[in-house]
């Protein structure tokens, strides 16, 4: 590898989600090496396993009773992570959302004293970056009418826009049992776009780096109706783009903070133990080094499936089988921290024909006067790459090979790198694979017993808004348990 750097940034450890509480009890006897007293230490009416946003959005929801909610990790967010840089808040993981215009969701921004209006992107809000030329505005049509394509190309994809804008007034499956044309789920993205409309495989291309960024994988890999879906927010006229400095961890912390008691952190739960009246809970606290057992009368399982299915006992009611059905994809998020130059015009900029990384975006979007700015790179991880090789990769050598990429990309960048901070997530989000929709997720019971499911990947769509439902309805759950 040629030197890049005029000077050595330096490169902070990995950072993101910590698998080794996980890892060290799933991988061994449940129970085995580890001791728990068969005395309960603490009695909860709810207690709430996970603090990613659907977990926190059900504890919200649930304020007026005694809820606590127990993170393993070593603070509350879960893929929803802010890094600093000399004082300037970045986003590390999840960054921006969509606002329709629905005012149930504006109200609920505002009870959380957080005022979408302030947080509204401006245009272009996607950019894309291809063959060495931008293209603002991409998602638009006028900006689709700009792409390197052919007529009809072109002519499909604004076709194609006017198809999404008239669904997207009758698809409203967030949430719902049902889902709306599911002859779409039974086939990839790009055989829908190659072969239902007819499309050159130059438009797939185009369309790779936001689907393995917002979908795990790429377009050969992913559900057509989810890629439609993701695609009818950028592709609409009606939906703004939202985002919070330092992105998505905002949200979280409004939500952490409206919380009494505030989140343990640092306690991973290792085994669930349904009783008649309630749940008995096994956490190793990992600060203390210690077993102890918890007991409430309801539980709500916020963490991903490929989690869940090591902590509930084979009789808790689900068939832990199909858990094993459901695909995660892995992420690398690195922060370019310094003096950084590069203007691009969106807010996202999604970089075509890079395996190393998707798109970018830069805090502030303006350079204001000589201040720091942070290049937030994001790099999603290919699709079925081991979570065993992503915890071998050198910190050091995947920070050298992104900003390798990043220069040739856009050369004269390397150089205003100070430093170099590293987030890998290991089950970064749930991969809607085709059929997964119709057959896995719709297959899922929320709740058995006592024990109810929260976490984005039962709507199978990595969002936050798929957090936020599914942790209002584990909530209503909760209170439907408590009523019945
Ligand atoms: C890099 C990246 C960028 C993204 N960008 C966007 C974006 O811009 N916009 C958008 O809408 N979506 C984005 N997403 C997706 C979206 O943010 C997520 O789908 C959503 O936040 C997931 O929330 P969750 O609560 O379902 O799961 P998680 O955030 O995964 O939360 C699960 C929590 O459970 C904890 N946990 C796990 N096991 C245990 C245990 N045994 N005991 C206790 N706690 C445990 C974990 O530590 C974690 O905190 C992004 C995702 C990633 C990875």
């Amino acid at each position: 590898m040629t030197n890049i750097f005029s000077h050595q940034p330096l490169i902070t450890p990995w950072d993101g989600d910590n698998c080794q509480p996980c890892h060290r009890h799933f991988y061994h006897q449940p129970g085995g090496k580890l001791s728990f007293p068969p005395e309960v230490e603490e009695q909860w009416e709810v207690i709430v396993v996970g603090a990613g946003l659907s977990g926190l959005t059900s504890a919200y929801h649930l304020k007026e009773r005694r809820v606590l909610v127990l993170e393993a990790g070593k603070v509350p967010g879960g893929v929803c992570r802010q890094g600093s840089f000399r004082g300037l808040a970045y986003p590390a993981g999840s960054a921006y959302f969509y606002y329709l215009g629905d005012p149930s969701w504006e109200a609920w921004y505002q009870g959380l004293g957080l005022p979408l209006a302030d947080s509204l992107i401006a245009k272009p809000v996607s950019a894309l970056f291809y063959e060495g030329r931008w293209y603002p505005d991409c998602f638009s049509k006028p900006g689709l009418r700009t792409l390197p394509l052919s007529r009809k190309a072109i002519n499909g994809l604004v076709n194609l826009a006017d198809n999404l804008a008239a669904w997207e007034e009758v698809w409203d499956p967030m949430g719902s049992d049902s889902l709306p044309n599911p002859e779409l789920d039974q086939i990839s993205l790009a055989h829908f776009l190659e072969n239902e409309r007819e499309l050159p495989p130059q438009v797939t291309s185009i369309l790779t780096p936001y689907c393995r960024s917002c979908l795990g994988a790429g377009p050969d890999a992913v559900s057509a109706w989810a890629g439609l879906f993701f695609l009818m927010s950028e592709f609409s006229e009606k939906a703004r783009t939202a985002a919070f400095p330092g992105g998505n961890a905002m949200i979280a912390q409004a939500l952490a903070q409206s919380l009494n008691p505030p989140v343990r952190c640092g306690q991973t739960v290792v085994r669930l133990e349904p009783t008649p009246h309630g749940v008995n809970l096994l956490v190793w606290d990992r600060l203390d080094n210690r077993g102890y057992r918890l007991q409430a009368r309801a539980v709500i399982l916020a963490l991903g499936k490929f989690a869940a299915r090591h902590i509930l006992p084979s009789d808790a009611g689900w068939n832990l089988e199909i858990f094993g059905r459901f695909r995660y994809s892995g992420y690398v998020v690195a922060a370019l921290c310094g003096h950084i130059s590069l203007e691009s015009p969106g807010y996202e900029n999604w970089v075509v024909g890079d395996e190393n990384f998707s798109d970018f975006l830069i805090s502030p979007r303006n350079p204001r006067g000589n201040g720091p700015r942070v290049m937030t790179v994001f790099a999603p991880q290919p699709f079925a790459l081991s979570r065993e090789a992503l915890l071998r990769i050198k910190p050091e050598d995947k920070a050298k090979k992104l900003l390798a990429a990043v220069e040739s990309n856009f050369p004269g960048t390397a150089r205003e790198v100070e430093e170099i901070h590293l987030y890998r997530f290991g089950h970064a989000q749930i991969v809607p694979y085709p059929a997964f929709l119709t057959a896995v997720k719709g297959n899922i019971a929320q709740a058995r017993g006592r024990i109810v499911l929260a976490n984005s990947d039962l709507e199978g769509l990595p969002c936050i808004e798929a957090a936020i439902v599914q942790g209002q309805k584990a909530a209503r759950q909760i209170e439907a348990i408590f009523a019945g």
